[in-house]
C-alpha cells in the first residue's frame, strides 16, 4: 500500500468522470469541504467548461485519461468515486462497446487502484439496473427486469456487472466498496444536446422549437436535483459502517413525462407546441425509488422539489444558451 503523504487537513479524492454533469458538482463540493481532488476524465461526454473555474484551484488536479486504460496513480488516494460513464441513452448507445468496457474494465481498473491505495470506493450505479420494473416503487432487494440483448444493455448490464465487481472486491476484503443506485438527476451543467428529457425539454422550450415527447408521455420518472444527489453520494461514501449493499439515491416524487412537459411550458415564456415521437425500444414505463434505506442509514433525503429545481435549471440554460448565441454572433 502507498504511504500517505497528506497532512490530515483533508482527504485526497479521485473523481473519475469529474468533468461530467454530476462529477463536476461533486468536485465543487469536495473542494468546498477542504479535500484535494484529482479529476480523471476523457471528456467523452463531459466538458472542460464544467471544471474551468477549478483549473487554477491549488487543491485540484485534472488528468485527461480513459478509465479503461488507467492502471496507476502517482500520488496516494483516500477515496475513489467512479462516475465515469456516459449517462444519457443516445450518448451511451453511440458507442455501446465502449460503454460496456467503461463499466467493466474501467470499474475494474479503479477498484484495483483503490485496493493499491487502501482507498474507499463509491460506484455510481443506476436505477437502470431495475430495467423496466415489475415492482413499484423500486427497493434495493428487487432484482430487476433487464433485457441483456437490447440497445440499453451496454449500460444496464454494464452497470450490473460493475456492481458485481464491487461486491466481489468487498466480500474478498480487498476494497471498502459502496454502491449508489442513482435515479434520474438533473440540474445546471447538463449538456444542452445530451438527449435526456429535462435538458431536451428546457432547451426546446427556451429556443422555441417543438417539445418532443416519446411514446404517449404517460411513462413516469422521478427527478432528483443535482445538489441533493451530491449530498447523498458524499453521505454514502463517508457513512460508517459500510452499508454493504446498494443504496437507492433519488427523489421519490413521480411524474409522467406529460406532467413534466406541462411544467416546462408553464415556466418558460413562449414555449412552442408539444410533438409526440415513437418510444425508444426497451424504454422503462415506471420509475420511482424507495429511499427508506438511504433515509435510515444516511439520514439523507432530497430537499429540492421538482418545481424549484426545474426553475434553477431553466435559468441556467437561459444564461448558457444566451452566452453561446452571443459568442457565435461575434
Ligand atoms: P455525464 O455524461 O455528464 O458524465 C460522465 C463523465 O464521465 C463525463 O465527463 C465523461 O467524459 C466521463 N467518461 C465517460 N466514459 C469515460 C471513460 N471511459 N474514461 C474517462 N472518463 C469517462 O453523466 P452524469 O449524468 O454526470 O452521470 C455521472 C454518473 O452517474 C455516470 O456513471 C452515470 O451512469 C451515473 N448516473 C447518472 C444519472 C443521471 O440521471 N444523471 C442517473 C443514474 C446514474
Ligand atoms: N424522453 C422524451 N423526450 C425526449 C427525451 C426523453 O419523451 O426528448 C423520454 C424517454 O423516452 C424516457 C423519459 O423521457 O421515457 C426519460 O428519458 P431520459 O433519457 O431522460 O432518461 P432514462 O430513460 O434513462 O430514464
Amino acid at each position: 500500500m502507498l504511504q500517505r503523504t497528506r497532512n490530515g487537513k483533508g482527504k485526497t479524492v479521485l473523481v473519475a468522470g469529474g468533468a461530467g454533469f454530476v462529477g463536476s458538482h461533486l468536485c465543487d463540493a469536495l473542494l468546498a469541504r477542504g479535500d484535494r481532488v484529482i479529476c480523471v476524465d476523457s471528456y467523452i461526454t463531459g466538458s472542460e467548461e464544467n471544471i474551468r473555474p477549478l483549473m487554477n484551484h491549488p487543491r485540484f488536479r485534472m488528468i485527461e485519461a480513459d478509465v479503461c486504460s488507467l492502471r496507476e496513480m502517482d500520488e496516494p488516494v483516500d477515496q475513489v468515486y467512479n462516475l465515469a460513464c456516459a449517462a444519457s441513452p443516445p450518448q451511451y448507445q453511440a458507442d455501446p462497446v465502449h460503454t460496456m468496457m467503461t463499466c467493466v474494465a474501467g470499474t475494474g481498473n479503479l477498484l484495483s487502484l483503490a485496493e493499491q491505495h487502501g482507498a474507499s470506493f463509491l460506484q455510481a450505479s443506476t436505477s437502470e439496473v431495475y430495467g423496466d420494473p415489475e415492482e413499484h416503487p423500486q427497493r434495493e432487494d428487487y432484482r430487476g427486469n433487464v433485457s441483456c440483448t437490447g440497445p440499453r444493455a451496454c449500460y444496464d448490464e454494464g452497470k450490473r456487472a460493475a456492481e458485481a465487481l464491487c461486491f466481489d472486491m468487498l466480500r474478498a476484503g480487498k476494497v471498502d466498496a459502496r454502491v449508489a443506485r442513482i435515479f434520474n438527476t438533473y440540474g445546471p451543467r447538463m449538456q444542452p444536446n445530451d438527449g435526456r428529457i429535462i435538458s431536451n425539454l428546457l432547451v426546446q422550450a427556451i429556443s422555441g422549437t417543438p417539445l418532443t415527447i416519446y411514446g404517449t408521455g404517460e411513462q413516469t420518472r422521478s427527478f432528483c436535483f443535482v445538489s441533493d444527489l451530491v449530498a447523498g453520494l458524499m453521505a454514502l461514501m463517508n457513512v460508517d459502517p459500510n452499508p454493504e449493499g446498494p443504496v437507492n439515491l433519488g427523489n421519490p416524487g413521480e411524474f409522467t413525462i406529460n406532467e413534466l412537459a406541462a411544467m416546462v411550458v408553464e415556466m418558460v415564456p413562449n414555449a412552442s407546441e408539444i410533438v409526440y415521437r415513437p418510444l425508444p425500444q426497451d424504454d422503462p414505463q415506471r420509475r420511482r425509488p424507495d429511499i427508506s434505506k438511504a433515509k435510515e442509514l444516511l439520514t439523507w433525503e432530497p430537499k429540492i422539489p421538482l418545481s424549484e429545481g426545474l426553475k434553477l435549471t431553466a435559468d441556467w440554460f437561459v444564461t448558457t444558451l444566451g452566452r453561446e448565441a452571443e459568442n457565435k454572433a461575434m
